[in-house]
């Protein structure tokens, strides 16, 4: 089902248009109204009227999370404040946290690219959504929320964490859909089986994941383990909150809400725009925002575009999976690891739980990269000879892949601590060194 057909499936040359026009109102609304962005435009030498293709979005300068720190807590804004009707914050790293103010316009595209979202996982008026997202600053609860209910859905908005009282209620209500990060969502289905509730009492059948990285694998446990079909949704605060993009069911690729926010991929390293097809950093223009627009802001985020037609009848491009963020790379012993790479092995082996947590450290100047992962019941064994056979698996697997030889600590099923919102499974201890 498509929300939105005029837009979500307009052909490429309007859309191109479209684009354009909303770039150039863009581009002028941040020049007149916003100092520090008038500034960096004079600095790089050009004026709104510079801007009147795509093509010539390159003139303008990117935007990055410090520039957002720099300008804490609201000279980024782009309308007065009487006209902003909700703020909200990223949820993440140390430091100044980054505020993002909303026009009630702005609520409004949310809500639509939200519930184009919903509308593309099979959900509708008829159907109950759980939304276990964090509530608050964090743009994840609210943002769901707004979707489910502008397709006319029933909402239980329940925020994360409680896990048994989610069970009861997903399993009272009848929650059809449920909206949380795959890792909250991993120990949700720990907790439903352990509720000992047989599973053809509960209605779930659609998972709504993201808000953090996850791989195909996970994809497989998730959909596997709660019985349903488990889609990717994409958002970052700075940008709207989760919306910018979401699959269709066809999984193949998360298409991207491109009539609101412009996407390129570029060499994290130079800023280069790379071509088609190749993995780079994602960067977007938020194109009809009036809050707090964003011209060319990197995410930092890796991925690749596809601007290959969809079967599903859209036309917008699709990124495929986030390998990371370029802050995600671990550089071991020189060697640059992703912890999604790890992820997909574990998910593949029969004999691992998909609950794993990296540690990283320094001694005797010499990186050491220790893989604790969960053996699953079945499989775990007080026989040492057994734990030695599997653990030498996994090195082997770990070691073709990711190229350097990880110290793995086998551990006991359920214990490593499970998340609530995004999860925690890298710990670098150099950083403290
Ligand atoms: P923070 O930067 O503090 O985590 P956000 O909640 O705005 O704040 O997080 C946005 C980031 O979360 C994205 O830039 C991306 O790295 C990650 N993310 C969001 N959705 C997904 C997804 N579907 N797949 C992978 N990563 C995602
Ligand atoms: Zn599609």
């Amino acid at each position: 089902m498509i929300w939105n057909e005029t837009m979500e499936c307009m052909n490429r040359q309007d859309l191109q248009k479209l684009q354009e026009s909303r770039l150039k109102k863009v581009v002028e609304r941040v020049y007149y109204n916003c100092e520090p962005y008038r500034k960096r435009m004079q600095e790089a030498g050009i004026i709104p009227s510079d801007i009147n293709t795509m093509e010539d979005i390159v003139k303008l300068p990117f935007m990055s999370k410090q520039d957002l720190r720099d300008h804490y807590p609201f000279a980024l804004m782009s309308s007065p404040m009487s006209e902003i009707v909700r703020l909200h914050a990223s949820s993440g790293t140390t430091g100044k946290p980054i505020v993002v103010g909303y026009t009630r316009t702005d609520l409004n595209i949310w809500n639509e690219v939200g519930a184009r979202c919903f509308t593309a996982y099979g959900l509708g008026k008829n159907d109950i959504v759980q939304i276990s997202y964090g509530y608050g600053l964090f743009t994840g609860g609210l943002g769901a929320h707004g979707a489910v209910e502008t397709i006319g859905g029933t909402v239980i908005p329940m925020s994360s964490g409680n896990t048994e009282k989610q069970i009861m209620l997903m399993h009272d209500f009848g929650a059809v859909g449920l909206a949380c990060t795959p890792s909250y969502a991993l120990h949700l289905a720990d907790v439903l089986k352990d509720s000992g509730i047989p599973r053809k009492e509960f209605k779930l059948r659609v998972g709504v994941f993201g808000a953090e990285p996850w791989t195909e694998q996970m994809r497989g446990e998730l959909q596997e383990r709660l019985g349903i079909r488990a889609y990717d949704i994409y958002g970052l605060t700075e940008i709207i909150g989760p919306g910018v993009g979401h699959e269709c069911e066809y999984q193949n690729g998360t298409h991207l809400c491109e009539d609101h926010f412009y996407p390129e991929i570029v060499d994290p390293a130079t800023g280069e725009v790379l071509p088609e097809g190749s993995l780079g950093e994602l960067v977007f223009t938020t194109i009809t925002k009036e809050g707090m627009p964003l011209i060319r802001f990197r995410t930092r985020d890796l991925t690749r575009l596809t601007y290959e037609k969809c079967a599903c009848g859209r036309t917008s491009v699709r990124m495929s999976r986030i390998l990371g963020r370029c802050d995600d790379m671990l550089i071991i012993r020189g060697v640059n690891v992703f912890p999604s790479q790890v992820e997909s092995i574990i998910c593949e082996m029969p004999e691992l739980e998909p609950h794993y947590l990296l540690i990283i450290d320094r001694v005797k100047n010499l990186d050491t990269f220790e893989v604790q992962v969960e053996v699953k019941e079945d499989f775990y064994s007080d026989e040492m000879a057994k734990m030695l056979e599997l653990r030498k698996k996994i090195t082997h697997r770990l070691q073709s892949v990711i190229g350097i030889i990880p110290d793995i600590k086998l551990v006991e099923p359920r214990s490593l601590e499970r998340s609530q919102g995004k999860a925690k499974r890298v710990i670098d201890k150099r950083k403290f060194i």
